[in-house]
């Protein structure tokens, strides 16, 4: 801690910071004062030298600087992150007994900007998105250790996010123990709403797993039933839960060919008749409209898509893709028909993604109902103070009969 540097905003850009919004834009800042590197964490200030936080500086950034502490007297030290990480903990004990794949650290809704940490049975999987985050890559990881107990740490920093931080990837295990774990399989056997899944930290996406869709999967298992299509299904975790659920046919479509491998295989573990899923490598853009054409019909669609807007400018282009595969979703339901889906851009609002899906069903002139919002679990947790950490969203719809 540098504590005769400062980061100095413009006058009035402190309004953000004291509804405690960690985040400050390159345009907000006035000077910064004293040699400060990337990562070095110093007082932010308001153009009238008031203190407003203890924040990181990035350089690299359009977000130039987060903040770690809004309180003066706890500068960011070993003993701030092991407090931060106890009470992340905490907050999530409930989850811990339900499932052995949960997020521990969720960057700025637990205090921890740009940190994020999955754990997978035995296993934490880390990722450090920002430059402050970086800076404290061994105290978080000894933090995690002492308070967690586990030791077969793997760090997967190639976020898409790194190159507008001015960041680097950087993939691989942190402890002797993780890397002698790494020598027999990349694979982890988690557990999740009593399903088996194999989870691939190296290769797969993210930290292996979405255990961001936990909850909504558990809604599949209660509402399955029939014929279920799962668009962008990944590593099958819908599917599963509709088979597990006793649903008829599952049909299962995604790019990703080792995904769709890894889904038959999960299957496979689960005990569940393989007969009754069709795993299909295809654009779903394309197989939507295949289906349509092929006169198609299902009881329960699924559309996870990636995330389609990874920034403001792709906004607009992004809403014409939700509408497109929203409206062939909802012609593909049968009457009385159940449809679940989301949007993961941060940059797409829960208001805007609404208006979107409500302007599918008008395009479609198909009537469908809102039976309930979606979210991310509570391991995921959103501050109100920090909108942007709302990133998935999902509505659910059923189809008038
Ligand atoms: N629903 C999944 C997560 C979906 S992530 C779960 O609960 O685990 C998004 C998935 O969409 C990825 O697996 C990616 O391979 C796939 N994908 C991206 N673009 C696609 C496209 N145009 N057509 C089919 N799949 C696509």
């Amino acid at each position: 801690m540098n504590q005769t540097s400062a980061i100095v905003l413009k006058p009035g850009k402190e309004k953000s910071l004291l509804r405690r919004h960690p985040w400050v834009f390159s345009g907000a800042v006035g000077k910064v004062t004293g040699t400060v590197k990337a990562g070095q964490f110093v007082a932010l200030l308001s153009a009238d030298q008031n203190f407003l936080g203890w924040a990181a500086f990035s350089p690299g950034s359009q977000i130039r600087a987060r903040v770690w502490s809004f309180d003066e007297d706890r500068p960011v030290d070993a003993a701030l992150i092991g407090e931060k990480i106890h009470r992340a903990l905490k907050k999530r004990e409930s989850i811990a007994k339900r499932s052995d794949a949960l997020r521990l650290l969720h960057g700025e809704a637990d205090g921890l900007p740009g940190v994020i940490c999955d754990r997978y049975a035995d296993w934490l999987v880390v990722q450090f998105n920002s430059a402050g985050a970086l800076t404290l890559k061994s105290t978080i990881i000894q933090e995690l250790i002492a308070h967690t107990g586990l030791k077969k740490i793997y760090e997967r920093t190639d976020s898409d996010s790194l190159a507008l931080e001015g960041l680097k990837v950087s993939c691989g295990p942190l402890t002797p123990q993780a890397k002698a774990a790494l020598e027999e399989t990349s694979t982890i056997s988690i557990v999740e709403n009593q399903i088996h899944y194999k989870v691939d930290i190296v290769e797969g996406h993210k930290t292996g797993f979405y255990v961001d869709q936990r909850e909504n999967r558990a809604l599949v298992k209660q509402l399955a039933r029939g014929s279920v299509l799962n668009c962008f299904s990944y590593t099958g975790g819908f599917s599963l839960s509709a088979l597990k659920a006793g649903a008829k046919r599952v049909v299962s479509v995604d790019s990703s060919a080792s995904a769709l491998a890894l889904g038959l295989e999960n299957a496979k573990l689960n005990g569940l008749d393989v007969h009754q899923s069709e795993w299909i490598e295809a654009d779903v853009f394309k197989q939507l409209r295949a289906c349509r054409a092929n006169g198609e019909t299902f009881d329960l669609i699924i559309l996870d898509p990636p995330k389609f807007a990874p920034n403001a400018a792709s906004v607009e282009r992004a809403c014409r893709a939700y509408k497109d595969i929203n409206i062939l979703g909802m012609q593909l339901l049968n009457p009385g028909g159940d449809l679940l889906t989301f949007s993961c851009s941060g940059a797409v609002s829960t208001d805007l993604f609404r208006k979107v899906v409500a302007g599918a069903g008008a395009d479609a002139n198909i009537n469908m109902q809102v039976i309930s919002n979606l979210s991310a679990g509570l391991d995921h947790p959103i501050d109100l103070a920090f909108p942007e950490g709302e990133y998935l969203k999902g509505i659910h719809l059923r189809r008038s009969e």
